[in-house]
């Protein structure tokens, strides 16, 4: 099974995808996570998207192309596409590598989330430097302010989950990214699931889209 999983940024794709790597055996390719490496590791890529990135923008197509080309390149069958495509012209070119590798998408599955609840999720997310742990300031805390509980790692905020980067990333998708979901009606692959429940409901009815 090769899925994409789509939606607003804090719409719940990262979590969900982690739930799916660790229960259903698929690996993920976010290309958040990727191009975070990148920077992190300063390399060409992160130097050329940090600024597209911080500012709340979207990387351009042909580099994060490139990113998807490359992991293609090493695995196979059993991937879930976390944030990519995020454009029209980036599931374009989405087809075409996929024929390249002889691959195939079973499902684009939207995960639909109110703006009001994005904004809340955004705010209040924090993230661990270290293993990359999700938290939330009220719904998913850390035991002690700041330290993960998982690896005794540093908590802070996402420079692009700062306010002012918020709005911009929610105006991005709904310029660019939205229109994926006409997109993926017309190739027959949509699925939408209802973002707005608890990790594990959501997790249910990703499951059940998946068996249809
Ligand atoms: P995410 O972790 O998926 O929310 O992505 C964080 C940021 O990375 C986005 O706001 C974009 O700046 C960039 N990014 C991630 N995926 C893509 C993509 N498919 N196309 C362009 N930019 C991307």
């Amino acid at each position: 099974m090769n899925l994409i999983l789509f939606g607003a940024p804090g719409a719940g794709k990262g979590t969900q995808s982690n739930l799916l790597v660790k229960r259903d055996q698929l690996h993920q390719i976010s290309t958040g996570d990727l191009l975070r490496s990148a920077i992190k590791n300063e390399s060409q890529l992160g130097l050329k998207a940090k600024g597209f990135i911080d500012k709340g923008e979207l990387v351009p197509d042909e580099l994060v192309i490139g990113m998807v080309k490359e992991v293609f390149a090493l695995h196979g069958n059993g991937f879930i596409l976390d944030g990519f495509p995020r454009t029209v012209n980036q599931a374009a070119a989405l087809e075409v590598l996929l024929k390249e590798f002889h691959l195939v998408v079973n499902k684009a599955i939207f995960l639909e989330v109110p703006y009001k609840t994005l904004l809340t999720r955004l705010s209040g997310r924090r993230v661990c430097k270290s293993c990359g742990t999700v938290y939330h300031i009220s719904s998913k805390p850390t035991s002690i302010e700041s330290v993960c509980d998982e690896c005794g790692g540093n908590v802070v905020q996402r420079n692009d989950d700062k306010e002012e980067v918020i709005a911009n990333r929610l105006k991005t998708y709904e310029e660019f990214t939205i229109p994926l979901k006409k997109y993926f009606k017309q190739t027959g692959q949509y699925a939408e699931v209802n973002g707005d429940q608890d990790e594990e409901s959501v997790y249910m009815s990703i499951k059940s889209s998946m068996n249809l």
